[in-house]
């Protein structure tokens, strides 16, 4: 990916542990590495084609003189944040602030921290079998869209689907979301949660009937086995109510455990083969 750097901008703010740190000031240096694709704007010579380097530097000046924060983690992680807002271009960004008068008390020519936060695609799954299914399908969607940190990108039609798992109960409406996302897979299972308890969902019966369920299918390419959370979802192969609606937004899309794309998993699971 392109990068755009801004190396060692200095701002006078009032962050730090120490009080004295806030009513004084001190010196910061700010470095900063935004990945984004110029290409377009290489070639149009356009600025609106790209991410202004004068503009980020003004608003990471303004951001750190107007709010005082006790650590430098925090002042990374908001400016990353207020940058990947602003700036729908950038893929991601790496910020590193320096501090040359840290209270330490020992020669040193700076302490800092550096923070690399960017932009990621995630699809989930949403199910409801109970009440107003289109309702809360929606409503799920609904809730991810508050949280300024999620942008949902596109959303699969829905299909009427059985029961799946052989509790006794009503017909199921299914569908699929594509997210851009800047939570982690963590983070991002932790809304889709809020979302369910939003809608009245309760666990009563493994499988059982619910208001709302929303299942993370992919996060980018990552795969991860945890107590609470497993990426891919280990269903995805075995579940056409989950591959039908995902192959409308990314039938190319590939398991990174198994290779194969979504398309080719639709298939294999209704005719047994691939073609
Ligand atoms: P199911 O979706 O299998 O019917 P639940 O929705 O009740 O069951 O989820 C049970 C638990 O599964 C959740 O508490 C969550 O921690 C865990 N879990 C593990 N991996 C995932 C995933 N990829 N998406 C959603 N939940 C997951
Ligand atoms: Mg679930």
């Amino acid at each position: 990916m392109d990068k755009i750097r801004i190396h060692n901008l200095k701002v006078f703010a009032h962050h730090g542990v120490y009080e004295a740190e806030n009513q004084l000031g001190q010196m910061f240096l700010v470095n900063v590495e935004a990945s984004c694709h110029t290409r377009k704007a290489g070639c149009s010579d356009a600025l609106e084609d790209s991410v202004s380097y004068g503009v980020m530097a003004r608003e990471i000046h303004a951001y750190m003189q107007s709010h005082t924060c006790q650590l430098l983690e925090t002042v990374a992680e908001q400016l990353a944040e207020m940058l990947l807002l602003a700036h729908p271009m950038l893929e991601s960004i790496t910020l590193e602030i320096r501090k040359p008068w840290a209270p330490v008390g020992l020669p040193l020519d700076y302490v800092s921290v550096e923070i690399t936060r960017g932009w990621h695609t995630a699809y989930i799954a949403l199910g409801s079998n109970l009440g107003d299914k289109e309702g809360y399908l929606q409503a799920g969607i609904h809730h991810l869209k508050q949280c300024s940190q999620i942008m949902v990108e596109q959303v699969s039609s829905f299909f009427v689907t059985e029961p799946y798992g052989g509790v006794e109960q009503d017909d199921f409406l299914n569908g699929c979301i594509k997210v851009r996302t800047l939570l982690s897979p963590f983070e991002l299972l932790e809304k889709m949660q809020e979302a369910e308890y939003a809608s009245g969902r309760e666990r009563l019966i493994h499988w059982g009937p619910r208001t709302l369920d929303l299942d993370l299918l992919f996060y980018d390419q990552e795969i991860i086995s945890s107590p609470t959370l497993v990426v891919p979802h280990p269903e995805i192969p075995k579940r056409t109510f989950v591959l039908e609606p995902l192959a409308e937004l990314a039938p190319w899309l590939r398991h990174p455990q198994t290779g194969l794309t979504v398309q080719e998993m639709l298939q294999k699971l209704q005719t047994g083969h691939l073609s």
